[in-house]
């Protein structure tokens, strides 16, 4: 058996759409180091993707910064486009953008719907698209990469675990669920694997507020078996080994990297 690569990645052209905060920072990260040449998607602000660019760059990696909203088809193709122009092709995408936008149920408006579904649900359906017709455009390429093209969605302990007060944001990531299984079945003739990964609570600013005071942090970690909160970094990993060779027969499937939070700690004991 021979040993994993220390650069699974390289000669690799990655993709990540909310690259420049958060998970998809980590993420980012995490491939380049693995010598893939990385895009870094923004939305809205360009300092922090740039500096990562410039971060990559001085540890001798290869990146650029690609402002587009990925909950417009438009901005999604030209995302593409000057990816493909720019480097000739994508072999690996992580669809990672998403947002919250929280409400009691009796109270939300359609507005909220509107802007989590078109983010966390449509914005993935569009970034795996233009991927997905890309990685077929450009075919096989078995000195690079077993698979043609592998897609990782960034998914939620909450595609399974329901959270009242953001049915908007589960429902859109039990959205990305069937979204992401469906299309794997269908892709997986072209040598595309498509999976997820499922954090658990990870530091970002994203929920940010849920962390802000100790008694939050240790209502929190109740909720974690191993007893603390996750980094971008863990998620980093499991991106790498998602993106890699070594993944090779795994695709379909939700790798949830969560604490144990999935395995229910309420009911430790009497339940
Ligand atoms: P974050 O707020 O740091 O990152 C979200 C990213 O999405 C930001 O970079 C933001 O600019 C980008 N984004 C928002 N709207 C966009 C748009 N219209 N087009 C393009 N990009 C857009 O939070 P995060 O925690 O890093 O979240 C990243 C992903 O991880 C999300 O999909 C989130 O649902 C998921 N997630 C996070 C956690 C957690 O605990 N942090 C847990 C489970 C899942």
């Amino acid at each position: 058996m021979t040993p994993p690569s220390a650069s699974p990645l390289q000669n690799q052209i990655a993709l990540v759409t909310g690259g420049s905060s958060g998970i998809g920072y980590g993420v980012a990260e995490a491939l380049a180091a693995a010598g893939a040449t990385v895009v870094v998607n923004y939305h809205k602000e360009a300092e922090p993707a740039e500096k990562l660019v410039q971060d990559i760059k001085s540890r001798g990696g290869e990146a650029l910064a690609v402002q587009a909203d990925v909950s417009k088809e438009e901005d999604v193709q030209r995302m593409f486009k000057t990816v493909v122009d720019t480097y000739g092709t994508v072999h690996i995408l992580v669809s990672n953008s998403g947002i919250q936008q929280d409400a009691a149920f009796l109270d939300m408006t359609t507005k909220q719907w509107d802007s989590v579904i078109g983010v966390n649900l449509t914005g993935q359906f569009l970034c795996m698209r233009e991927a997905a017709r890309e990685f077929v455009r450009r075919g096989p390429q078995p000195d690079i990469s077993k698979a043609t093209g592998k897609i990782i969605c960034m998914s939620s302990v909450h595609e399974v675990i329901p959270w009242a007060g953001h049915v908007n944001y589960a429902a859109s990531k039990g959205g990305v669920m069937l979204l992401m299984k469906s299309v794997a079945q269908e892709l997986a003739p072209h040598k595309i694997r498509v999976n997820s990964i499922g954090p658990g609570a990870i530091a970002t600013p994203i929920n940010a507020e849920a962390r802000d005071t100790p008694e939050e942090e240790r209502d929190l970690l109740k909720l974690i078996p191993y007893g603390r909160i996750g980094e971008p970094s863990d998620i980093g990993k499991v991106a790498v080994w998602l993106a890699s060779d070594e993944s090779d027969y795994v695709t379909g499937h939700t790798l949830f990297a969560d604490g144990g939070m999935l395995l229910y700690p309420g009911f430790v004991g009497n339940g």
